[in-house]
């Protein structure tokens, strides 16, 4: 077997605008800051990762990650790229928290070696390659711009479309009213409040909308609150997804084992790449519980490392990869393509993205050789 030592890792920052401001309970989010990391090696193949913080969510920011990134490549450097556990097991000793930049080498590894062993990536998981469909989101707005916009998703034929919500009990049963009023009952609709309720307005909110065909509701209350989970399940009939609550396998063995939620919603940004993202969704295999792969705010790069993890897992049921959409730019070159909601992977070696040349030479670049 040829043999792989880590000889180079490139570092990019970039920013991109968004097509729209995209309002959730935490914040207006109005620009994607992203860090692309390529790792090289002696074996002559090289791997491309992404880091897409969101700091409410995942306590890093763009220049936390610029220097966690100088001192995870100094980490990795003259290391098997080959032996993904191990150096996920180091960068993890060495950086808790600050789980986007440790997806991003994470990323970048499995690349690596699906490329060394000219496998995709779903055929180096383990997995086969399945057509995947994504629900879209809506961000929070007035109810009737909500339900317009909701309306023209419905037109284009999305499966299933995502609503965020989180600001007044009142406020939220309006937009939801409103939303139905504009697409009929058909349509599957999944609610997300990124923490924005206390238990007693979870509880309202969940209570006067058991009519309108909400199929999960995403992140109600605190990330904290594990015991409101708990008891928010025995109180509404609408299934629980943990989101913000579930960085790693441990925290997803805590929500299933503590009977806190139905659902898992694993985003490579929380979990820190595919490594770990992988034990997350045997623990909520092993309670029963299916998964939901989301995004941040990714390029086609993130998001189609994410979709070769959905294609490999049949157990992650439901696809929220839709930040493309809502990016200005797109800097990948080949990934995955979006036929509306349908997803398709590429058919070549790891993740089959790579970067537009013409987008690197406008970020700032850092080397570690
Ligand atoms: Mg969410």
């Amino acid at each position: 077997m040829q043999e792989h030592r880590i000889t180079g890792i490139d570092i990019y920052q970039g920013t991109i605008p968004m097509v729209e401001p995209f309002r959730i309970s935490l914040g207006l989010i109005s620009e994607a800051s992203f860090l692309f990391v390529r790792i090289s090696s002696s074996g002559g193949v090289d791997g491309w990762g992404e880091a897409t913080p969101i700091s409410q969510i995942t306590g890093d920011t763009p220049s936390i990650n610029a220097a966690a990134a100088t001192d995870l490549a100094k980490l990795v450097l003259g290391k098997d790229p080959l032996d993904i556990e191990a150096r996920v097991t180091d960068m993890g000793r060495y950086l808790a928290f600050n789980s986007s930049v440790r997806a991003a080498f994470d990323m970048a590894l499995y690349d690596l070696a699906g490329k060394a062993a000219a496998f995709p990536l779903y055929a180096l998981l383990g997995g086969g390659k399945r057509q995947l469909l994504t629900d879209v989101t809506i961000g929070i707005d007035e109810p009737q711009k909500m339900a317009e916009q909701a309306l023209k998703l419905k037109e284009c034929g999305v499966p299933a479309i995502k609503v965020k919500l989180g600001t007044t009990a009142d406020e939220d049963v309006r937009r939801i009213e409103c939303i139905r009023e504009a697409i009929g009952d058909e349509l599957p609709l999944r609610v997300d409040a990124n923490q924005g309720w206390d238990f007693p307005t979870a509880v309202n909110f969940l209570s006067r909308v058991v009519s309108s065909g909400i199929e999960y509701c995403e992140q109600p209350i605190a990330h904290w609150n594990y015991d409101g989970f708990r008891r928010l399940r025995e109180r509404v009939a609408t299934p629980i997804m943990a989101d913000e609550s579930v960085f790693d396998h441990h925290d997803a063995f805590k929500l299933t084992a503590g009977g806190c939620c139905d659902y898992l919603n694993i985003k490579l940004a929380k979990s820190g790449g595919i490594h770990t993202a992988l034990r997350i969704n045997a623990v909520a295999e092993a309670s029963g519980a299916k998964c939901m792969l989301g995004c941040m705010l990714e390029t086609r790069l993130g998001l189609t490392a994410a979709a070769h993890l959905v294609s490999a897992r049949p157990n992650i049921r439901y696809v929220d990869l839709d930040s493309y959409l809502q990016l200005r730019e797109d800097p990948i070159i080949g990934g995955a393509s979006w036929d509306g909601s349908t997803i398709t992977l590429p058919d070549g070696p790891g993740i089959g993205a790579e970067m537009d040349p013409v987008f690197l030479e406008r970020c700032e670049r850092t080397t570690v050789a």
